[in-house]
C-alpha cells in the first residue's frame, strides 16, 4: 500500500551541486535518480490566519489543497474581501488537476467562486457536508464548470501521479478532514483544521488509526494547523460548551439568544439539546445559520424533534421562557443578526429587559471592536450579556500543544511545515516540532508564495531558522 518505507535519504554528488545552482524557482530536471522534484507552494494561509490555499506540484501535475477568502482587517479600506494570489496557478493553468477541499469553513473555500472561474472543468473534491454547503455557493455563482465530486473519509481517489487519502479530524464543523497525499516521493499529511476532541458531539473521533498507519509507513512532510500553537495544554471538548449552556439556561426564565458562528453546526445541535432539556422552542435567525441549519438537517448531521422548531415569524408571540433563538453576528459584524438586535433593527428579535445573550465565541484578532459595541448596545438595550471576559461559553476548534505534539508523534514526519497560522504561531509550532525529534534543518517556517521543492529528500527553500526554545 505504502509507496515509500521511509522518506528518502539525502542526496548526494553532482546532482545536488546541480540542483542548488538552479535554486528553488527553477523547474529544474529531474533528480540523479530519474524523480522529479516536488513542491509545496503556500499561495496564501501562512504568516496570516484566513485564505489558505497550498499548491502541491509534481512534475506535469498541480493539486490544490482549500481556496479561501480572508476578510480585510481595519487598514484595508473598501475592500470587501481578500482572496489567494494565484498568478503561480495561472501560469500552470494546465498542470491543475483537482482542488481538495478540507472543510467548508470560508478560510478554506471562501475563494472558489474568485478562482475557479480561471480554472473551467477542474474538479473540486469535498466531503459530504462541504458539498452540501458548497451547493449554495455554485448556485450563487453559476460554478456549474467545474464538477463538484465526493471525497470522504475512508476513500482514495486517484489523481495523475497522486493518491489523496482523506481521513477523519475534529473541528468546529462536522465532516471537516485531513488528506493524506501520496506523492511518487513520499506522502505529504495536511491536517486541515483540527483538534483532537475525545467526547465530541457527533460522537465522531478523530482517525488515529491512520494517522498512526501513515507515521508507520513513513511521512515525508506535515503540514499542520498552528491557530492555536502558542496555548499550553489541550483544548477542550466541544461537549464542555453544552453544559455551560444548561447551566446558563436553568435558572433563566426570561430568553435565551445565543450567537455563534453560522457554520458551527456541533454548537447548534447543543443549542437543540440544551433547549430540550428545559423544553424550550428553538427558532433559528440569520440568512447563513438558516441556510446551515437546513442543509445540515437535510444531510442527516442535525438531530432534533421537528416540533421543536419555531419560524422567526412566530417569536414574538411566543412565551419568552419557553423560547432560545439561535443566531449569527458572534464577531459583532454589523449586518448580522447579533448586532441589529442589538440596535433595535431586527424584523424579528427586539432586545427587551430580561433578555439573556450568549455570545458563543471568541473575537478573532480585528473583531475585539465590533464584537465590544454590539455588547455594549445589547446591554444598554436591557439585555443581560454573557460573554468571553465574563464566562466560557465558547471553545476552540484549534488544537493546543499538545495535540500537537500528539499529531507529529503518530506522524513522525521528517519535514515539517507550520500552516495555517500568524508567523509567532509558525515559530512556536516549529519549535514544537522540534521538541518531538524533528531535525532542525527540516522544519519550514515559510510565507506565501516560496516554493519548497523536496526532491529526493532536498529541500531547497527560502525560510527563517527555527531555534530551539530557550528553557
Ligand atoms: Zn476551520
Ligand atoms: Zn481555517
Amino acid at each position: 500500500m505504502a509507496r515509500s518505507k521511509s522518506p528518502r535519504a539525502r542526496g548526494t554528488g553532482a546532482a545536488t551541486q546541480r540542483e542548488r545552482a538552479l535554486g528553488p524557482r527553477s523547474n529544474g530536471p529531474a533528480t540523479g535518480d530519474g524523480e522529479q522534484p516536488l513542491r509545496i507552494i503556500p499561495l496564501g494561509g501562512v504568516g496570516e490566519i484566513g485564505k489558505n490555499m497550498y499548491v502541491i506540484e509534481y512534475g506535469d501535475d498541480i493539486v490544490v489543497i482549500d481556496c479561501g477568502l480572508m476578510f480585510p482587517d481595519e487598514e484595508m479600506f473598501g475592500i470587501d474581501l481578500v482572496v489567494p494570489d494565484v498568478a503561480y496557478l495561472r501560469e500552470r493553468r494546465d498542470k491543475v488537476r483537482a482542488f481538495l477541499i478540507t472543510h467548508a469553513h470560508e478560510d478554506h473555500v471562501g475563494g472558489l467562486p474568485y478562482v475557479l472561474p480561471e480554472f473551467p472543468g477542474v474538479p473540486v473534491y469535498a466531503s459530504t457536508l462541504a458539498r452540501g454547503l458548497l451547493g449554495i455557493k455554485v448556485k450563487e455563482h453559476k460554478l456549474t464548470s467545474n464538477p463538484l465530486l465526493p471525497l470522504d473519509p475512508g476513500d482514495e481517489q486517484p489523481i495523475g501521479p497522486f493518491t489523496a487519502v482523506p481521513f477523519r479530524i475534529s473541528h468546529s464543523i462536522p465532516d471537516a478532514m485531513g488528506i493524506a497525499l501520496r506523492t511518487p516521493i513520499g506522502t505529504i499529511v495536511h491536517t486541515g483544521d483540527f483538534k483532537f476532541d475525545h467526547t465530541p458531539v457527533d460522537g465522531i473521533l478523530s482517525d488515529f488509526a491512520v494517522l498512526a498507519r501513515l507515521g508507520e509507513e513513513g511521512v515525508l512532510c506535515l503540514m499542520s494547523d498552528s491557530t492555536r500553537a502558542e496555548s499550553p495544554g489541550y483544548t477542550p471538548s466541544e461537549r464542555t460548551v453544552g453544559e455551560a449552556f444548561k447551566e446558563i439556561i436553568e435558572p433563566l426564565d426570561g430568553r435565551v439568544i445565543i450567537a455563534t458562528f453560522a457554520s458551527n453546526i456541533a454548537r447548534v445541535q447543543q443549542v437543540l439539546d440544551a433547549a430540550a432539556t428545559f423544553d424550550r422552542k428553538v427558532s433559528v435567525v440569520g440568512r447563513s445559520m438558516e441556510q446551515n441549519f437546513r442543509i445540515a438537517t437535510d444531510l442527516g448531521y442535525l438531530r432534533y424533534d421537528a416540533d421543536r422548531i419555531i419560524p422567526k415569524d412566530r417569536i414574538s408571540e411566543t412565551d419568552p421562557g419557553r423560547l432560545v433563538v439561535a443566531t449569527t453576528g458572534s464577531q459583532g459584524e454589523p449586518m448580522a443578526g447579533l448586532a441589529r438586535m442589538a440596535n433595535r433593527d431586527h424584523r424579528f428579535v427586539e432586545i427587551q429587559p430580561g433578555d439573556t445573550v450568549v455570545v458563543s465565541a471568541s473575537p478573532i484578532p480585528g473583531n475585539e471592536e465590533y464584537v465590544a459595541r454590539t455588547i455594549d448596545n445589547l446591554f444598554k438595550a436591557g439585555a443581560n450579556v454573557i460573554y468571553h471576559a465574563i464566562r466560557h461559553a465558547h471553545v476552540s476548534g484549534h488544537a493546543s500543544q499538545e495535540e500537537l505534539k500528539l499529531m507529529l508523534n503518530l506522524t513522525r514526519p521528517k519535514h515539517f511545515m507550520p500552516i495555517h497560522g500568524e508567523f509567532r504561531m509558525q515559530v512556536q509550532h516549529g519549535r514544537l516540532a522540534i521538541e518531538t525529534g524533528v531535525a532542525p534543518e527540516n522544519v519550514f517556517i515559510i510565507e506565501n508564495g516560496s516554493p519548497r521543492p523536496a526532491g529526493a529528500g532536498r529541500l531547497r527553500v527560502r525560510r527563517w531558522p527555527v531555534s530551539r526554545r530557550r528553557r
